[in-house]
Order: structure tokens, then sequence, then C-alpha cells
């Protein structure tokens, strides 16, 4: 099965890497010159758990020529309609396309390009950070879960998740996957965009009782337009796990703080705060905390000089 990763950073290369160490036939897509020539020069790096380095194939999307059998996007959320254009010529009619990017709402843009019936969509807790070109750092474990969103597609979605098993990546074929997407973005819609704000590490953030009110009070507003929207939330199990992530996760600074504050990057905002408060409006339901995280965030990426 020729697999592509589209958006080979961090997560496309611990993907990218697995899947390969398992004798798939795997193909890095990608536009960042340095990180391209360091994987073809000295091939990709990993750092961490274990060290390893790998031969694998990388080029741009234009370079690619093959037709695709299964294609994993990761790039930033708001890189995915960019990327999808530019692998249009490699993608047949059964082309399986499986999203895993963070946040809400990627199965909008996936359905202007590809037939229902080939788009997986899903959501995963493995992570992975690039510490120069050509080199990923790969801790701990992970998970994925995903589902076809047309059932047709499933019988083929189950082979993908015994390739992807088998390379350790941890999945589940999920019948009802779009409450584990929102639980993760009610995760990424507390921590993220506040600890960027605060210019703060998980921990610091949740110290207090006020930080703990706004944090109920997004999640609150997350679940109302879920639930507007027919995902199955449950409100209390969420404020448990994100609570309990916090605790997990209080040494680190979360990714959008590292995007904007240490890197200066744009960031993820308007797919995870941003399109609660986007979708709210649609529907007539109020949720000014969003509204004012997704505009504080806008407001922080211009102060930066960001574009
Ligand atoms: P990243 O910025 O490291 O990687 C994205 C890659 O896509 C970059 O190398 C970029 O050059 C490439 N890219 C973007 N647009 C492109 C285009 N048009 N053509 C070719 N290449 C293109 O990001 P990441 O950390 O790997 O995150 C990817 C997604 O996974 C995000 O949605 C993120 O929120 C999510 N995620 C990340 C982690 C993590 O630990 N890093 C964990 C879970 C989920």
């Amino acid at each position: 099965m020729l697999t592509y990763i589209a958006g080979s950073g961090a997560m496309g290369c611990r993907f990218g890497y697995q899947l390969h160490n398992k004798g798939n036939e795997v193909i890095l897509l990608d536009m960042w010159e340095d990180h391209i020539n360091a994987i073809k020069e000295n091939g990709l790096n990993i750092v961490g758990d274990k060290e390893d380095n790998v031969k694998i194939e990388i080029m741009k999307p234009s370079e690619a020529e093959r037709k695709a059998d299964f294609i994993i996007l990761f790039t930033k959320a708001m890189q995915l309609p960019t990327m999808l254009e530019s692998i249009k010529p490699i993608i047949k009619e059964d082309t399986k396309v499986l999203c895993l990017l963070n946040g809400l709402g990627h199965e909008d843009v996936m359905k202007q390009y590809l037939p229902e019936k080939n788009i997986l969509l899903g959501v995963t807790v493995w992570t992975a950070g690039l510490k120069k070109p050509g080199e990923v750092l790969l801790t701990g474990t992970g998970s994925v879960n995903l589902q076809s969103i047309d059932k047709s597609g499933k019988e083929e979605a189950l082979e993908i998740v015994d390739m992807m098993n088998e390379a350790g990546l941890n999945v589940t074929y999920d019948e009802d996957v779009l409450p584990s997407i929102w639980r993760k973005a009610c995760v990424n819609g507390t921590m993220n965009s506040t600890c960027a704000l605060q210019d703060c590490t998980i921990g610091e953030f949740f110290a207090s009782e006020e930080a703990k009110s706004v944090v109920k009070t997004i999640i609150s507003e997350f679940v109302t337009v879920g639930k507007a929207l027919g995902v199955k939330l449950n409100e209390e199990e969420i404020v448990d796990y994100v609570f309990k992530t916090s605790v997990a996760a209080a040494e680190h600074y979360p990714s959008m703080h590292q995007d904007l504050i240490q890197n200066h990057r744009l960031t993820e905002i308007d797919f995870i705060n941003g399109a609660v408060a986007r979708k709210g409006k649609e529907l007539g339901i109020d949720t000014p905390y969003c509204q004012m995280i997704t505009d504080l965030i806008h407001s922080k990426e211009q102060i930066l000089g960001i574009k």
C-alpha cells in the first residue's frame, strides 16, 4: 500500500517513521527545503526514547508522480486546503485519506476535494517535536481513534487500522469518532490559547481558581455548540478529562505557546476556539469566551507581526 504523509513535520515524521519501519512503502511530502535536504542527505534522525536513523523518501508534493493508495494529512489546520489542492494529481478514485489534525471541521474542507467514501477522520494523542531539520523527537506513547465518515468505507478503513497497528500506532476503529475529536479540542481550547496568552506552563495556568472557572466556561461553550450539532458530549466527563490532562502535562508549554510565543508562527486558533465561536454564531448560541480568546490570539499574532 503506497502511503504518502502529506505534511511531514513533527507528527508526519513520527507516523511516516513507524510505518516505514514495519516495511510499508512510505513517501514523505513537505515543502520545507532545509528539512527535505537534510533527510535526503543524512536520512531521518530519531531522538528521544530511542535513537535511530532511517533512509526514507521525501519530496515536495509537486514532485510526487505515483498515485497514492493511502494518504495521512499532517499539516497545521490552516495549511490543509493548500495541501489538498497540491496532492490532487496523486489521488485516484479509491485513495483513502486520513486527517489527524487537531481542531474541528476538517471534514468540511476534505469534502471539497474527496468523495466521502474515501475520507477517514480521526484524532491522536501521540506527540512529536522537531529538533532541527531532519531530526524528530519521539517520546511517550499514544493512540489513534479513526472512522470512515461514510459507512461504505469501513471495510477498507479496517485494513488501514490493521496496517497502522502493525506499526505500533495503537489505532481503534471508532463507530462515532466526533466525541473524541471534540474532547481533544476541549483540551486544546482550554490549554493552548490560554497558556499562549498568559505566557505560562499548563500547571501555572491551571493553578488559580479564576483560571479553573475560565476553563469550565470554555468547556461549557464547546459542549453547548457540539451538542447543538448533534455530537454526543458529556460535560462532566470532559471537565474531568481536561483537569486530569492538565496535571499530567503541568510542566509543559502547549504547542500554541511554542508556535506563537517561542517561534512567532500563526496558530490553529480558528479551528479550535474560533471554530466554536463561528459555529455558535451560525446556530444563534453565544460563545463570548471562545470569541474573545480567538480575538486575543489574532491580536497577539498581529502585535508580533506574524503573517
Ligand atoms: P508541523 O508544523 O511540525 O508540521 C507540518 C508540516 O507540514 C511542516 O513541515 C510544513 O512544512 C508542512 N506543510 C504545510 N503545508 C504544506 C504544503 N502545502 N505542502 C507541503 N508541506 C506543507 O506540525 P505538527 O506538530 O506535525 O502538527 C501537525 C498537526 O498535528 C497539527 O494539526 C497539530 O495540532 C496536530 N498534532 C500535533 C501534535 C504534536 O505533538 N506535534 C500532537 C497531536 C496533534
